[in-house]
C-alpha cells in the first residue's frame, strides 16, 4: 500500500473526473489521501471530501501565497474546521519567498498562527517553505517541540540537515523524476527511511513522463519506483516504510 501524504483533490482540475482519479489511484496501490487545504474554501472543501470518501483524510491550512487576503476572523474558520472527524494536520503554512505572492510580513504572521492552532490541538503541520530557509526554521524553532514535514522539500543539504535534527519528517514529489533533479535525488539518497514520505502534490508536478500533464495521484507508484532505484532497496520496501512513516505521523488507522 502507498499513502498520498499531499494531494489537492478538491482542485477545479479534478471537478469532472475526481471518482475516477480516485479509482485509479486505488488500483494503483493508494490505499489512503491526504488531501491538503490551500485556502480557507479549499479546507472547507478538503473537509468535504473526507466526508465523501474513506480513503481521504482532511489538512486545513491556507497557503502562504494567499496571506495577504486572510482576514481576522479567518482564524476561527480555520479552528471551526479543525474540530472536524479526520483532519489529521495543519496545512500547508509556511513562507514562500520564492514568488512572493504576498507580503512578507503578512505570510510570517499566518504560518506563526497556524503553528499555534497546530500545538494547540498537538496535530502534525505540513510546511511549504520555498526560498525562505532560514526564516521558516527560525520560527519553527521557536515554536518547539511540533511534529512537521517539510512538503516537496528543495532545499540543500544543510537544511535538509536542519530538518533532520529537529525530528522532522521529510516529503518528496514526483520532481525527483525530472532530468535536471539530480541535486534532489541526493538529497533523497541522504534522507533515512524512517523520515521519508511520498507524495503527488496532484494536480502539480507530473512525473517526468507526463510532464506538463495534469498530475494525479496514482503517479505516486512512479515515484516510488524511482525512490526505490534511488535508495537501491525494494519497492515493497519504499512502499512499507513510508506507508508505516505516514500512519504513524498523520494518526491514520
Ligand atoms: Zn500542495
Amino acid at each position: 500500500m502507498l499513502i498520498d501524504t499531499h494531494c489537492h483533490l478538491d482542485f477545479a482540475q479534478f471537478s469532472v473526473d475526481r471518482d475516477a482519479v480516485i479509482r485509479r489511484a486505488k488500483e494503483a496501490g493508494v490505499g489512503y489521501f491526504v488531501n491538503i487545504g490551500a485556502t480557507l474554501d479549499s479546507s472547507t472543501a478538503s473537509c468535504e471530501l473526507s466526508v465523501k470518501y474513506p480513503e481521504v483524510y482532511a489538512s486545513v491550512g491556507v497557503h502562504p501565497h494567499d496571506a495577504d487576503s486572510f482576514k481576522d476572523g479567518d482564524l476561527d474558520k480555520i479552528k471551526e474546521l479543525v474540530s472536524k472527524d479526520k483532519v489529521v494536520a495543519i496545512g500547508e503554512t509556511g513562507l514562500d519567498y520564492f514568488r512572493n505572492l504576498s507580503s512578507q510580513d503578512n505570510q510570517k504572521r499566518l504560518f506563526i498562527s497556524l503553528i499555534e492552532v497546530a500545538k494547540s490541538l498537538d496535530l502534525p503541520l505540513v510546511v511549504h517553505t520555498r526560498q525562505a530557509e532560514e526564516e521558516t526554521l527560525k520560527i519553527l524553532k521557536a515554536a518547539l517541540p511540533l511534529r512537521a514535514v517539510v512538503h516537496c522539500f528543495s532545499g540543500d543539504e544543510n537544511f535538509l540537515k536542519s530538518c533532520l535534527a529537529l525530528g522532522f519528517l521529510i516529503s518528496f514529489t514526483c520532481n525527483i523524476t525530472y532530468k535536471k533533479a539530480q541535486g534532489l535525488r541526493d538529497m533523497v539518497r541522504l534522507t533515512p527511511l524512517d523520515k521519508l514520505m511520498l507524495e503527488t502534490d496532484a494536480p502539480y508536478l507530473s512525473p517526468e513522463a507526463f510532464r506538463g500533464k495534469r498530475n494525479e495521484p496514482c503517479q505516486i507508484k512512479l515515484l516510488a519506483e524511482e525512490v526505490s532505484r534511488i535508495k537501491g532497496v525494494s519497492f515493497e520496501e519504499i512502499a512499507d516504510r513510508t506507508t508505516e512513516n505516514a500512519k504513524l505521523f498523520f494518526g491514520l488507522k
